[in-house]
């Protein structure tokens, strides 16, 4: 039994007993969870009872103990169950991504899933806050930073940043370089394609890091922004990145879009509650005057296209997200919000309400397909408010629709374009690009997938195809 001691906060205590863990284990024939959940024993959903839980029917995802608890979930369950489903479906898809990879055997639990933190333990990346591991250090929660603005990966070497040997590390340093990738890109939609194009050894457990620039890639590819090879004159993209949290601490692995956009000037605008207090903190401090300061900056060599990837940190004040407002007219060519979970976040839906007023394309990631269906029902009842087809809330859903009340009254929209917008078709589809891990689980099975498994376009806006 660990305790948490005065030093150790309790992200620390967790990677701690990670790395315990995995030494103990590392030896075995075929390494096994033991700590979440214990082996071969899943937990019933409602209770916790690890006696004898049986998978709903339907699912087949998540676990019951017995008819009583199942009855109690049903209210909750049958709405996401549909979603859970769907999951259970592409399991098949999402072991494709994971199967690439030669490491993804390590530490698999008794139900098939295996956890980051082992592979991370696998591969010596798991430090503690205190230990600094390179851009591994922040993994795997946000931690707002002051430090934001002083660049702390430009102290690093990429060596010190990516913490691995040489040959694993997609090196950004192409100048004159053996490991240039060829140019213009040619890859297929899968990791192990991209490692091919890009020098790397499959080996390398670099994709879960890579995971968030690519599906940045994934993303803006659906929503006809992908890149454009011979573009004359140079191409601009601003790109708003909404709702960033710990990958603003390894900032630079966004490099790797310049190699992506060749001829293209790509500028990332991340927006976050950690972007707003580093830039707010900053600027007390004298250390930056810009509301929007640049934090990162990187051109690819000519033989690599010559690509320009800039990320900017944001302070939006008004809230954690980026809110579009009708006076403020900036809108980005498209707005992307990775692993959002918007069905969760209130602040959405002010950034959903206004890409669809103005057409901005947007499209974000989540953790699993069951997650669209959250965004879905979020949609569903911000289109019954707005149409005002909304039933006599009843319950919990006097509060509901409450909070929607209040977002459309602050969006100022009765817009029949939104209401149009909010009643189309968006179906989720996975993300090739995923990060290659299966999520831990606490109490199920649910959420095989991992971070930004799956894509959804929100707003197609006019994309580039009908320009001109
Ligand atoms: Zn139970
Ligand atoms: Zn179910």
């Amino acid at each position: 039994m660990g305790y948490i001691g005065k030093e150790e906060t309790g992200l620390d205590y967790q990677i701690r007993i990670a790395n315990e863990e995995w030494e103990r284990i590392k030896n075995d024939e075929a390494p096994r969870f033991s700590i979440c959940p214990p082996p071969g024993k899943a937990h019933c959903n409602v209770c916790r009872s690890t006696e004898n839980p049986k998978l709903c029917s339907v699912c087949k995802l998540v676990y019951f103990c017995s008819p009583e608890c199942f009855k109690k979930a049903w209210k909750v369950h049958k709405v996401v169950c549909p979603g859970f489903q769907r999951d259970a479906e592409v399991i098949p898809l999402y072991n494709e991504v994971l199967n690439q990879f030669p490491w993804t055997d390590i530490g698999y639990n008794d139900v098939g899933f295996f956890s980051e933190l082992f592979v991370l333990a696998h591969f010596g990346l798991l430090g503690t806050s205190r230990q600094k591991v390179g851009y591994w250090a922040a993994y795997p929660r946000a931690q707002a930073s002051t430090e934001l603005l002083d660049a702390p990966w430009n102290r690093l070497s990429e060596e010190q940043g990516w913490r691995m040997a040489k040959e694993f590390i997609p090196t950004l340093a192409l100048q004159n370089s053996d490991k240039c990738p060829s140019f213009p890109p040619k890859f297929e939609s899968n990791w192990s394609s991209y490692y091919e194009w890009r020098r790397l050894p499959i080996e390398s457990p670099a994709a879960m890091l890579l995971h968030w620039p690519l599906s940045v890639y994934a993303c803006l590819k659906e929503l006809n922004l992908g890149p454009q090879i011979a573009t004359s004159p140079r191409q601009k993209l601003t790109v708003f990145y909404v709702g960033a949290r710990e990958e603003v601490h390894y900032i630079p692995v966004f490099g790797e879009l310049a190699l992506l956009y060749s001829n293209a000037d790509l500028d990332l605008v991340m927006f976050g509650e950690t972007t707003k207090q580093s830039v707010e903190r900053a600027k007390a401090r004298g250390l930056a005057k810009a509301d929007r300061p640049c934090v990162f900056e990187y051109t690819a060599p000519e033989a690599c296209g010559g690509g320009t990837v800039r990320v900017f940190i944001d302070s939006n004040p008004s809230y954690t997200y980026y809110r579009p407002s009708r006076e403020r007219s900036e809108h980005p060519d498209a707005i992307v919000g990775l692993n959002a979970g918007l069905g969760s976040y209130i602040s959405w839906q002010h950034v959903l309400l206004r890409s669809m007023e103005f057409d901005i394309p947007f499209a974000i990631t989540d953790y699993a397909l069951a997650c669209l269906i959250n965004s879905e029902t979020t949609m569903n009842v911000l289109y019954q408010a707005l149409t005002s087809t909304l039933p006599a809330p009843k319950g919990e859903m006097i509060a509901v629709q409450a909070t929607m009340q209040k977002v459309l009254k602050e969006s100022e929209i009765a817009d029949e374009k939104v209401a149009t917008a909010l009643k189309r078709e968006r179906p989720g589809k996975l993300n090739m690009f995923m990060q290659p891990i299966s999520k831990r689980m606490d109490l199920s099975r649910i959420c095989p997938g991992s971070r930004n498994a799956c894509i959804q376009v929100l707003t197609p806006g006019k994309g580039r195809g009908s320009l001109v």
